[in-house]
């Protein structure tokens, strides 16, 4: 679908994937004007193909678009990309195990000028790929590495926002992880790096051995999850105790330590629940990568997907049928 300030959204249309053409000129190559998005569809025992909270995936890109100075497309053009490509590509939809169709929306800034503006001309695509299990070999713990050293956001920069130049930036520090034999950054707070933020691609969780389960509050710089928010809702279903608010990383480290924190976790539409065995950084490292995963964690991943694929009620109308 194309923008322009003329005639709006317009030319929708479906067809094979392949290459797109661009100006060497398009802003989008320039100044990373790019916003993006992650979702997914998943086949019921029926047959049928649902996604899961879509218009929190399209409040979402339309902040993005807000922050990226990007025209907002409108939430139910967003449904209607995905269930366009769902009604030519639905066998690409298995029913089995975990398996999902991945779409990837994203809008890219296309007009040709080398001045430094926000382009007034926009494309949205969405990809859609089939995705297996994320854990192929079953549910295991993973380590994190702790970055002291860079920052994915920046106070009143695009934190919040999906945007290409937020993963850019946390290319290298992600790098450094998997060399120290982690699958992924824990980034702490710009102002003070002090606090916990997120991991380079989920949203995390400390549950306490009380039972109390706690995130980052919003900051300002961090990604508003909608896995974190759908398992703040289903924590609260369930009676615990939920507190969104600062963590410090010696909270982390000394609760991990003490055994006052029972389990720590990451979430995000692509692994759903991730347990986290461990954390390391320069000169430390908490946790025992070896430990089975928590029960809160297990149990919270089990609900989660069993409502996404359609195996427990959806007491919260969070799936839209796409077929
Ligand atoms: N934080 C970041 C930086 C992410 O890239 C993602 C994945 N979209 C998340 C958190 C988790 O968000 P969601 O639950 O909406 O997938």
């Amino acid at each position: 679908i194309e923008y322009d300030k003329e005639q709006g959204w317009h030319g929708a249309e479906v067809r094979p994937y392949g290459p797109l053409q661009l100006d060497p000129a398009a802003a989008v190559l320039h100044y990373g004007q790019e916003i993006f998005e992650g979702i997914k569809a998943y086949r019921h025992a029926d047959g049928s193909i649902w996604t899961f909270r879509p218009e929190a995936n399209g409040k979402r890109l339309q902040r993005s678009a807000n922050r990226l100075a990007m025209p907002e497309l409108p939430v139910e053009l967003f449904v209607e990309s995905l269930r366009q490509l769902v009604a030519v590509d639905h066998e690409w939809v298995s029913g089995v195990g975990e398996n999902s169709l991945y779409f990837r929306p994203f809008m890219i800034a296309n007009e040709a000028f080398l001045g430094v503006r926000a382009a007034q001309k926009a494309a949205y695509y969405v990809i859609a790929s089939p995705a297996g299990p994320y854990f192929a070999k079953g549910v295991a713990p993973v380590s994190i590495w702790l970055s002291t050293d860079y920052a994915r956001a920046a106070k009143g920069g695009t934190g919040a926002a999906k945007c290409g130049g937020n993963y850019a930036a946390s290319l290298l520090p992600q790098q450094k992880a998997y060399a120290q034999g982690c699958s992924q950054v824990l980034f702490l707070d710009p102002v003070e790096g002090k606090y916990i933020e997120e991991l380079g691609g989920m949203n995390v969780f400390l549950v306490y051995k009380n039972g109390t389960i706690v995130t980052p509050a919003l900051s300002g710089s961090i990604l508003e999850g909608i896995t974190r928010e759908s398992i703040l809702q289903l924590a609260r279903d369930r009676g615990l105790k939920v507190e969104e608010r600062k963590i410090s990383i010696d909270e982390w480290k000394q609760g991990v330590t003490s055994g006052e924190i029972s389990e720590v976790f990451a979430c995000g539409t692509a692994a759903v629940i991730t347990p986290i065995g461990e954390l390391k950084g320069e000169g430390f490292s908490v946790g025992d990568l070896n430990a089975p995963a928590g029960e809160v964690t297990m149990s919270l991943r089990k609900e989660l997907t069993d409502i996404q694929y359609g195996r427990l009620p959806d007491r919260h109308n969070w799936l839209v049928k796409l077929r």
